[in-house]
């Protein structure tokens, strides 16, 4: 059997590939050796967001029900059930649409035997192209006991609400496991060896560590664990028990067997590949097995897509999106998302929340947002704190990639009233015509 490109690996970076390569006529097998759907949709970010989303409207219903002094109790009932419900429909999705395209499927673990040959349950597939997107895997850090914890991955698909948990690690998935299952009522210690989220600025990790304060979690930095043993930690400042021990550690590659036999390059990131996601000639990668650190799930897709435009040959596309900027989101309340780099920019402006109409009236006003344009007026920085900042940071990210200049964002009418006014109040803030942050500082609200 001969294909032009075979995928490895049904997740996020590979069914898009998978998907979108069969649609454009080449013949396409992607190979899954788990579930499609990879570690984003049934162990990441669906499983997670899933959480954030019922944790996040319980604390609002709280305050609405202390506003209006109603009274009542919160029974779980089957939520964690329709978690499993959403990660199965999106799971078979994920394959579906690989075979709607024109694709074909197959589940068992691939086997690469040579530059243009893979071994697949007990067959050998040809190939003239090869596209290596088999994920990553929790890194399980070197502690003594550590066979007494459970991984991130386990830890969002848990189906019973622990009393309470010890989470190892600072880092996005350890912070967002600690205030999710904080609201559902267990006692969290998050310990961190060093400063939580050590890539965000100082004012988004301050907002963060507030809010998890908020939340009663018990957070203790710079710390050094020793060992684990049963329900508890032993670190440099003391023990910790939890009835479920999480480590949330950062991820590593996960390479498929025989990858030896076509001699990639790779540090302990992952593969490294060129702009354009070749690995070596006929060999691509994409998504979190390649060497980047910053593993999401939009950025797996952006790979895709770039492999997959490489493979059809759309030199003058893949021109176009060269050196696209890619966000990141934290899903904590209140969100974080990011583009851009900070150090390309000379100058800011920031507008803050509770002073943008939306937010006066939702009652949500925490967090701001922040944007920075380099020397010619371009914006190549944006930071969102606050609620729905998954969205926001995409009109930043637009507008980064698209080179827009900072006096078009300030000018465009945005709806009124709406969270993303503040986006264009804070780009007015370039040319002090900003009127709503009078509100700010007269906030009697
Ligand atoms: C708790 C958590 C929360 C997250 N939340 C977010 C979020 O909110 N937003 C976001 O953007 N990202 C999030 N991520 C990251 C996101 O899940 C990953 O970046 C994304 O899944 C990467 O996709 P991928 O296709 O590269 O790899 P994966 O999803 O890991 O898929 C790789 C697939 O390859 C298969 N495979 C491996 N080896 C073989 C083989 N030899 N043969 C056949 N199949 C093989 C695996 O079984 C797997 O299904 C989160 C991750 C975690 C752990």
């Amino acid at each position: 059997m001969r294909y032009d490109v075979v995928v490895i690996g049904g997740g996020t970076a590979g069914y898009i590939a998978g998907s979108i390569l069969a649609r454009k006529g080449k013949r396409t097998l992607v190979i899954e050796k788990k579930k499609f759907g990879g570690v984003c949709v049934n162990s990441g970010c669906v499983p997670s967001i899933f959480l954030f989303d019922v944790t996040f409207l319980l604390t609002r219903l709280k305050e609405v029900a202390y506003y209006l002094g109603l009274e009542g109790k919160v029974e779980y009932r089957n939520a964690l059930q329709k978690r499993n419900e959403i990660v199965e429909y999106l799971s078979n999705a994920g394959k579906k649409l690989i075979e709607d395209a024109g694709g074909e499927t197959e589940i068992g673990e691939a086997e690469i035997i040579s530059p243009n040959e893979i071994k697949i349950n007990e067959k050998v597939v040809e190939f003239d192209k090869l596209i290596i997107a088999t994920g990553s895997k929790p890194k399980i850090p070197n502690i003594k006991g550590i066979e007494y914890a459970i991984s991130e991955d386990e830890a969002v698909n848990l189906n019973e609400i622990p009393e309470s948990m010890v989470i190892i690690g600072g880092g996005y998935a350890g912070v967002e496991i600690a205030q999710f299952f904080s609201r559902l009522g267990s006692t969290i210690t998050l310990l961190s060896k060093a400063t939580i989220l050590p890539n965000l600025s100082e004012d988004a990790r301050r907002s963060v560590r507030d809010s998890l304060e908020f939340d009663g979690v018990n957070l203790v930095e710079n710390v050094q664990i020793n060992r684990i043993h049963g329900e508890g930690v032993f670190t440099n400042k003391g023990e910790f028990h939890g009835e479920i021990i999480v480590y949330a550690t950062g991820r590593e590659p996960q390479l498929p067997k025989g990858v030896e036999k076509i001699g990639l390059y790779t540090n302990e990131c992952g593969v490294i590949v060129n702009e354009y996601k070749q690995a070596k000639g006929n060999i691509y990668a994409i998504g979190d097995v390649t060497n980047k650190e910053r593993k999401t799930a939009h950025s797996a897709i952006f790979d895709a897509v770039v492999a997959s435009l490489h493979i059809m040959d759309e030199k003058s596309l893949l021109h176009k999106i060269n050196g696209y900027k890619i966000p990141q989101v934290l899903y904590t309340d209140p969100q974080v998302g990011i583009v851009g780099e900070e150090k390309d920019a000379n100058k800011f402006s920031i507008f803050y929340f509770n002073a943008t109409t939306r937010a006066i009236i939702n009652g949500i006003r925490d967090g701001y947002v922040k944007i920075g344009i380099n020397k010619n007026g371009e914006i190549v920085f944006g930071e969102v704190i606050g609620d729905k900042s998954e969205e926001l940071i995409n009109i930043l990210t637009l507008a980064i990639n698209s080179k827009i200049k900072v006096e078009n964002l300030a000018l465009m009418p945005f709806v009124h009233p709406s969270l993303s006014e503040a986006i264009v109040n804070t780009a007015k803030g370039f040319f002090d015509m900003d009127v709503d942050r009078y509100r700010r500082t007269n906030d009697k609200t």
